[in-house]
């Protein structure tokens, strides 16, 4: 696209950019904390120390009309989400062939259903998505298209820090930190800013607000729902800061490990917290905002599914439900995706929305016995055609997918009665791109692939029937621009392959 970029700095031209995005980082909180084998524990004993976030030194180019293509159905894509997490029947007939071969969704299964056997506590759902976008280039094409590379609907991290980076960005631009040479691309009209915290936030606060009073005239909280080693806490701090100064409500940390311990549901079902630092004073909560919970690993004992069971059969509104997390798994997507699927348009009337939804798809395949699942296990096992494809379990993270030769490979030794446990999805290839992640301290120049992620909030509150629900809040909430060298395969920030990055609009 441009050949130029990024450009060559000299020494004294690198040193100045790096000085910059140094302080500046660390000044707002554009951090992370560092990875002991970069700081081991003997370092810092009491875990005071933080390090820069990755980032990219320069906003990574991307086409307009794709940006402008992601925000566009965004609001289709939180219609669609609220409404398959409101349909159990259906999303129940989508589960069903994981349950048998899946323990994590089987898990997750019996938690809706054990809570719907008592009969939901709430009505009330948020759910704060990141929908995951590749520019395709389609040579047959008018222009570049974004693809989706997934939905998101727990724990979507980086909004935190999203919104700092593209003011970082904008801030090496006006301190002179880039060279002259890229003033016809660079300018603030190009560098567009991430609204991702005042976004989120404003979700979270929209939740609490329709939460309504305490009816025990307690004061009430949002629980943020943390892992209990984090690195990336300063991204979640950023948005329980928000929530505190913009719209004035108490947040606290829950590590999962101690839900048991620190929450009880009392006899109205009301979710009531009380901090370990003032035990004689308790809150009840309005909402629980999942960033735990996502991950087997995490539910390594019973106590941690009955932790889980607490929160969802409380009246506080949580983000997301059981039935949402599992309308966000991989085999949703896939079914939604498969070509000729008739679900999108059950879920999206709207012929426009559902038209522009379904241009984000890839083709996606189930790996089952079905005629488009016979079709994937073909493509799957042959070296030649499994070279186009990414082969991914019901899982999120980061680190869990199955990549083009390696997929015949785990095919001939996992038994096949495993394989619908994943779907077969054909690999977005977007064009060659350079940029330097700063990591650790280290710059790193190459090539690298991009993905915009497009974060949503919806707030719908379910009705008295299967599928009935009313929507209170719809909107785009910022963007995320994430960006990794192209010889790995896997993009998560947090996983130690990527960095944050910003968009520059071309
Ligand atoms: P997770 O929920 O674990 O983040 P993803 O579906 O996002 O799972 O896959 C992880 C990473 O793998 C993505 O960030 C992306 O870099 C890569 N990836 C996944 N699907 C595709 C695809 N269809 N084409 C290209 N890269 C992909
Ligand atoms: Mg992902
Ligand atoms: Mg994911």
């Amino acid at each position: 696209m441009y050949p130029d970029f990024p450009p060559e700095l000299n020494g004294d031209q690198e040193a100045y950019l790096l000085t910059n995005l140094k302080d500046w980082s660390i000044a707002h909180g554009l951090a992370v904390r560092p990875t002991p084998s970069y700081v081991p524990s003997e370092t810092d004993p009491s875990g005071a120390l933080a390090t820069t976030a990755p980032v990219t030194l320069f906003p990574s180019l991307f086409p307009r009309v794709c940006f402008e293509q992601a925000k566009s159905v965004v609001e289709a894509y939180n219609e669609l989400y609220s409404a398959i997490a409101s349909d159990e029947t259906w999303l129940g007939e989508v589960i069903e062939e994981l349950i048998e071969i899946d323990d994590f969704m089987a898990n997750l299964w019996k938690v809706h259903l054990q809570v719907k056997k008592e009969g939901y506590a709430h009505t009330m759902n948020l759910g704060l998505f990141r929908s995951d976008y590749m520019v395709h280039v389609d040579l047959l094409g008018p222009q570049p298209l974004v693809k989706q590379v997934e939905f998101n609907t727990i724990a979507s991290s980086f909004g935190g820090l999203s919104s700092q980076v593209s003011s970082l960005h904008k801030h090496l631009l006006s301190v002179g930190a880039y060279p002259e040479s890229l003033s016809d691309i660079l300018s603030s009209e190009s560098l567009p800013p991430s609204t991702s915290v005042p976004g989120l936030a404003r979700g979270m606060a929209k939740a609490h607000e329709a939460y309504g009073k305490s009816s025990n005239g307690l004061q009430l909280c949002v629980i943020f729902l943390v892992q209990d080693l984090e690195r990336n806490v300063f991204d979640q701090r950023h948005l329980e800061y928000a929530l505190n100064e913009s719209h004035g409500v108490r947040t606290f940390r829950l590590p999962f490990g101690t839900v048991l311990q620190d929450t009880k549901v009392d006899t109205d079902r009301k979710l009531i917290y009380t901090p370990p630092h003032t035990p004689n004073k308790q809150y009840e909560v309005s909402l629980v905002y999942l960033r735990a919970g996502y991950a087997p690993s995490e539910y390594a004992s019973q106590e941690a599914w009955d932790a889980r069971l607490q929160l969802e059969r409380s009246a506080a509104i949580k983000c997301p439900s059981v039935l949402l997390q599992l309308a966000g798994t991989k085999k949703v997507q896939q079914v939604l995706a498969t070509p000729h699927s008739p679900h999108l348009k059950r879920f999206l009337p709207d012929e426009k929305q559902a038209d522009a939804v379904l241009k984000t798809f890839a083709p996606i395949y189930p790996m089952d016995k079905s005629e488009a699942g016979q079709e994937a296990r073909k493509l799957a096992t042959d070296p030649t055609t499994a070279e186009r494809y990414v082969m991914k379990p019901q899982r999120e993270g980061g680190g869990n997918n199955v990549y083009r030769k390696a997929i015949p490979e785990l095919l001939k030794t996992l038994p096949e009665t495993q394989w619908p446990a994943y779907i077969l999805m054909e690999m977005i290839e977007p064009p060659a791109q350079s940029n330097v992640i700063f990591r650790n301290g280290e710059s790193q120049k190459g090539g690298v692939i991009c993905e915009l992620g497009m974060y949503g909030a919806c707030l719908w509150r379910q009705g008295q029937e299967d599928g009935e629900r009313e929507v209170l809040e719809n909107f785009e909430a910022g963007y995320l621009m994430r960006t990794k060298g192209d010889s790995s395969e896997e993009g998560g920030v947090a996983a130690g392959f990527g960095a944050v990055d910003s968009v520059c609009l071309v």
